[in-house]
């Protein structure tokens, strides 16, 4: 049984939730399904809490953070494991690099909450200087689809900066969290700092967002709940990270190799299941055919398996009804007029048979999409491509900005001015330019339009977890 963490306590719930395990859908645990009063009691523990949290010097926090960085390190294969069973997503991709940059987010905002300072602004009667002090008690609120490494990216800045927090999983995936509870209680960081309370959105999660006394919410999740959250919540402290739909874009003059091998990633990494993938693919005429041609190639050879196989590229979809979502756009794509070149309905070939009753699907390149098809608009979150023709930049511009959403894109090309100017010209929190999505934590991470407002990363995660305060004083 998964336990809400409460003031530094294991609580359970009189309801419960079945965690099935993606890859053959047998229940893995119960999960309590907490409600009001479970985020009433977690909230009252990060209130109290709140005081001497932020009063300690931040050295002090910083000291703690590492040791919860350590301990994730010492862990980093258990945590991958569970974090495999729960989402469906590969263990060896997990354990080499989301677990270890779990880690460092945690080393990372250790360094950077030492190094907040202020600016000041004086006049010729007086002097105004700015302090940046932490919001109070912060509602972290995860999706289910990178859920250790996003909600490490969360909890390690909120605690850094002084704050308190109650972290909401997703109720699909709240194993490697619980240990993240764990740990940091493990490292020394008093009871009441942080807190989990698990269960639905709509009992959990409106039950935090609406709380008087949660100041901030940082909240990953879909467009939708982000609009419904913050109709719930009202004014307060918002930063909201949501879907994509992003569009990567390949120039007759790229290179052609690494954009290719680039495009193999940004589809059907993390199973299809992220933000910033760039599934939809608007190639130049000129490449067109031959574009197409080797992706539908390379598609064929992604391996769909079991996610604790180091072989498996693509593991099952979180649940069925994601499945079926997933697969009910690629049904949607042919009635639209798509061409599969690659994939498309039916079960993977190859699949071993205890994998039999899991959520797989093939990986699918759908060619000759339109712009403005629903497969081409609506965020699929699955293993599927939307392969778009364009002729020349204008064109490219024009497609890849007709969307609702702004978070990622990604330019191939050879000419650097143009490069510059796609650059300009995108509307997207991120441009990646003859490049897959790499992080560096000082990044300011986040989207624009239906993808979210504010940012997060290095000092950018001030305007999330902490409050300027303009102090004026006169001569
Ligand atoms: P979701 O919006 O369904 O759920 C996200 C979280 O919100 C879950 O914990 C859920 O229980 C909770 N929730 C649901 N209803 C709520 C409510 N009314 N009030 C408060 N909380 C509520 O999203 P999902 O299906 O878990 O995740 C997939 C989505 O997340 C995709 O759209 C994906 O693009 C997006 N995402 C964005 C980023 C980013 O950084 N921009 C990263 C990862 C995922």
């Amino acid at each position: 049984m998964i336990k809400h963490l409460i003031n530094g306590r294991q609580v359970e719930s009189a309801s419960t939730i079945a965690n099935l395990n993606p890859a053959n859908n047998e229940v893995i645990c119960q999960i309590a399904a907490g409600g009001e009063a479970e985020v009433a009691q977690a909230v009252a523990a990060a209130k109290e809490a709140f005081p001497k949290w932020a009063g300690l010097p931040a050295s002090q926090r910083a000291k703690l953070l590492r040791k919860v960085g350590d301990l994730i390190n010492q862990h980093v294969d258990e945590i991958a494991k569970l974090e495999s069973l729960d989402t469906g997503q590969s263990y060896w991709r997990t354990k080499k690099m989301l677990v270890p940059r779990a880690a460092d987010n945690f080393y990372f905002f250790a360094d950077t909450c030492c190094h907040v300072d202020g600016e000041t602004y004086p006049t010729n009667d007086h002097l105004n200087y700015t302090l940046y002090q932490p919001v109070g008690v912060v509602g972290l609120i995860s999706p289910w689809n990178v859920p250790f490494m996003t909600a490490t990216w969360k909890t390690a800045p909120c605690l850094a900066f002084g704050n308190t927090a109650v972290l909401k999983m997703s109720e699909l995936s709240p194993l490697s969290a619980d240990r993240l509870g764990q740990l940091i209680l493990e490292a020394g960081i008093p009871a009441g700092v942080f807190n989990i309370v698990h269960g639905y959105g709509s009992a959990v999660g409106e039950a935090l967002v609406k709380h008087p006394d949660v100041r901030g919410v940082s909240f990953t999740g879909s467009t939708a709940t982000g609009n419904r959250i913050i109709q719930s919540g009202g004014l307060k402290k918002y930063s909201m990270e949501l879907g994509g739909k992003s569009p990567n874009i390949i120039f007759d003059d790229c290179d052609f190799e690494r954009a290719v091998d680039a495009a193999i990633v940004a589809v059907y990494g993390n199973n299809g299941e992220s933000c910033t993938n760039g599934t939809r693919i608007l190639v130049q005429d000129g490449l067109y055919d031959r574009f197409v041609a080797a992706l539908a190639e390379r598609t064929r050879k992604v391996v769909v398996g079991d996610p604790l196989d180091e072989a498996t590229n693509v593991g099952p979809m979180i649940t069925r009804d994601h499945w079926k979502k997933v697969t009910s756009y690629i049904e949607l794509g042919i009635s639209e007029g798509a061409r599969v070149v690659a994939g498309g309905l039916g079960t993977p070939e190859g699949l071993a048979p205890h994998l039999k009753n899991g959520n797989f699907v093939r990986p699918t390149v759908l060619a000759d999409v339109d712009n403005s098809w629903r497969v081409a608009q609506e965020e699929i979150f699955g293993p599927v491509a939307c392969v778009i023709r364009f002729k020349d930049e204008a064109e490219a511009l024009k497609i890849a900005n007709a969307t609702s959403y702004g978070l990622a894109s990604y330019v191939w090309t050879e000419n650097g001015a143009r490069a510059i100017r796609m650059a300009e010209g995108i509307e997207a929190g991120l441009v990646f330019v003859n490049s897959q999505n790499v992080r560096d934590l000082r990044q300011p991470f986040g989207g624009i339009k239906g993808s979210g407002t504010g940012r997060e990363g290095g000092h950018y995660s001030y305007e999330a977890f902490l409050e300027v305060k303009n102090v004026c004083v006169s001569k």
